[in-house]
């Protein structure tokens, strides 16, 4: 995407013992630094967060949170409220990531409540759609993830959306080493696209980052990066060590 500039983010999930995350972000934080052209930001688990943003102060790399409630305070044992991620100066946060779906049961409306409270709060949500094979035979993939974008972005206004990116992850492709081939990434990014067109206008359209997630590696990358209506890369797997990391920061400037 040409007027949209590059997303690169990692996606720790469950990973990384408190000894790693220093050294981690202290190799990362000088190439982010030099900014040739794309923002970079690393999801972590909560425990991580306030350290993480406290060794990345001033820099330019920015930190994620990998879930969020959607209310900003209250009685839920064991949830994190979108509402301190921001006052301890989480940038972004994953939405409805598929382990979230899967493992955790969260909905679609509950995706769309906790994108309205990041949103409120001044957090960056990455709306993460997904498709699921096991659910083709019913109905197709389009159907599917236009559902799942209709609903989690019911009640978000067109000025809102320059918050907001959106993550479509094959679940076929996510962890399991068989990621999809560009060309299939590159028509369901067009097909959301298309979809922000008709859901909102050609401009939130054309300014909304895609990120492509699902076995992305230094070596398939670029090809994902190289798609006209594919933003940036949501990485798991290949982003848990700094040097890979860094070599997919390198592909994305
Ligand atoms: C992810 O966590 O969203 C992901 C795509 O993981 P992986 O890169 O390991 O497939």
């Amino acid at each position: 995407g040409a007027v949209r500039r590059p997303l690169v983010m990692a996606n720790w999930k469950m990973n990384m013992t408190p000894d790693q995350v220093e050294p981690y972000l202290q190799q990362v934080i000088p190439e982010v630094n030099k900014d040739t052209g794309a923002d970079v930001a690393v999801a972590a688990q909560d425990l991580y967060l306030a350290q993480m943003v406290k060794e990345t102060a001033g820099s330019r790399l920015a930190i994620a949170a990998e879930n969020a409630h959607w209310t900003d305070d209250g009685a839920y044992t064991g949830e994190t409220s979108p509402k301190a991620l921001a006052l301890v100066g989480v940038s972004y946060v994953l939405i409805g990531h598929f382990e979230r779906r899967k493992l955790f049961n969260e909905t679609d409306e509950r995706v769309n409540l906790k994108t309205k409270a990041a949103l409120k709060n001044g957090l960056k949500p990455i709306v993460d759609l997904d498709e699921d094979l096991s659910a083709y035979a019913k109905e197709d993939k389009k159907t599917i993830v236009l559902k799942q974008l209709k609903i989690a972005l019911e009640g978000i206004t067109a000025e809102e959306m320059a918050d907001v990116a959106i993550a479509y992850e094959p679940t076929w492709a996510i962890g399991s080493g068989e990621a999809a081939s560009a060309e299939q990434a590159e028509k369901s990014a067009e097909f959301i696209r298309q979809s922000l067109v008709n859901l909102y206008d050609q401009q939130v359209a054309d300014q909304t980052r895609i990120l492509y997630g699902g076995s992305v590696t230094t070596e398939n990358a670029a090809d994902f990066l190289s798609q006209e209506d594919i933003d940036g890369i949501l990485v798991g797997k290949a982003a848990l060590k700094p040097e890979s990391f860094l070599k997919l920061i390198d592909i994305a400037q």
